[in-house]
């Protein structure tokens, strides 16, 4: 019996076939899970669509995590359908391109509460929307950057996104604890997808891992989703609020 065997959950953040979101997801089907997916616009249906039936899912629903509105409908659709969900999964950030590539004196105010809304505020309405629906406990994970945490070049207004998403899984799961709901974060590496490649030089972030990260090599959306599904199960039943690097070790070590 495998691992995530009886267990349904929503995938929000597959935009195509390089997403971490996709990587996570074929982890948890391949250990028995029943997902549901989300996307963000009409364009973007048509590539996960496709995908999400490849893994035999029959919830494909749109959600922009900008509307409160759009994500309390998509998770009233969910329990129509299910009743009850045991995971979510938030794979899902934005910044314009235009504050990704200006200074970061220079990032705008519109394009910093932007990237806050999007890419940190949104956990926060999705737990609000998803935790109801956790009636036997569940797991709620995010993805983060090790640009929270140090002043990674060209991430700007990306990293302090990534810290205030950090700290609303600290916040949340020192909430959700008592209903049995775990709130955590993996740190992935850099990886080559769409949201990647807002940020200049994430080729050359990729390739240092191979020389500098102690696994000598650059992690990818296998790796992350295999840390996901210890993460969405009950492997790690006694883990909240944390922040988990899949990175190679490459956030262990400095190089001098
Ligand atoms: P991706 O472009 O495949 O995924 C980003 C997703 O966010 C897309 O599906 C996009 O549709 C969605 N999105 C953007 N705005 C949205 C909105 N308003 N409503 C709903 N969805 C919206 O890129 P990815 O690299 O797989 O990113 C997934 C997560 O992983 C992000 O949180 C990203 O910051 C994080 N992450 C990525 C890397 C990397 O190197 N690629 C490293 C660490 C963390």
């Amino acid at each position: 019996m495998g691992l995530m065997e009886g267990k349904r959950g929503v995938i929000l953040g597959v935009a195509n076939e390089m997403s971490i979101a996709w990587g996570i997801a074929q982890q948890l089907r391949a250990a028995g899970a029943e997902l549901a997916f989300t996307y963000l616009n009409e364009s973007l249906e048509k590539r996960v669509r496709p995908l999400a039936e490849s893994l035999d899912s029959k919830l494909i629903l749109p959600c922009d995590v900008g509307s409160d509105e759009a994500i309390a409908t998509t998770f009233k659709e969910v329990e129509k359908v299910w009743g009850k969900i045991d995971f979510v999964v938030h794979s899902v950030a934005f910044a314009s391109r235009d504050d990704l590539r200006r200074p970061f004196t220079e990032t705008s105010r519109d394009g910093f509460a932007m990237a806050l809304d999007i890419s940190a505020y949104s956990l926060v309405a999705v737990s609000r929307y998803a935790a109801p629906l956790m009636t036997d406990g569940g797991s709620i994970l995010s993805l983060t950057y090790l640009g929270s945490v140090r002043a990674v070049p060209n991430y700007n207004v990306m990293g302090v996104a990534k810290a205030a998403l950090e700290s609303c899984t600290r916040y949340l799961a020192a909430e959700l604890g008592e209903k049995k709901i775990r709130v955590n974060c993996i740190s992935a590496g850099p990886i080559r997808t769409l949201a990647a490649s807002g940020v200049a030089g994430m080729r050359e972030k990729i390739k240092y891992m191979d020389v500098h990260a102690p696994l000598r090599r650059a992690v990818d959306q296998t790796d992350v989703g295999k840390s996901a599904l210890y993460f969405c199960s009950d492997l790690s039943s006694g883990v909240t609020g944390e922040i988990h690097y899949v990175d190679g070790g490459f956030s262990t070590i400095v190089n001098v």
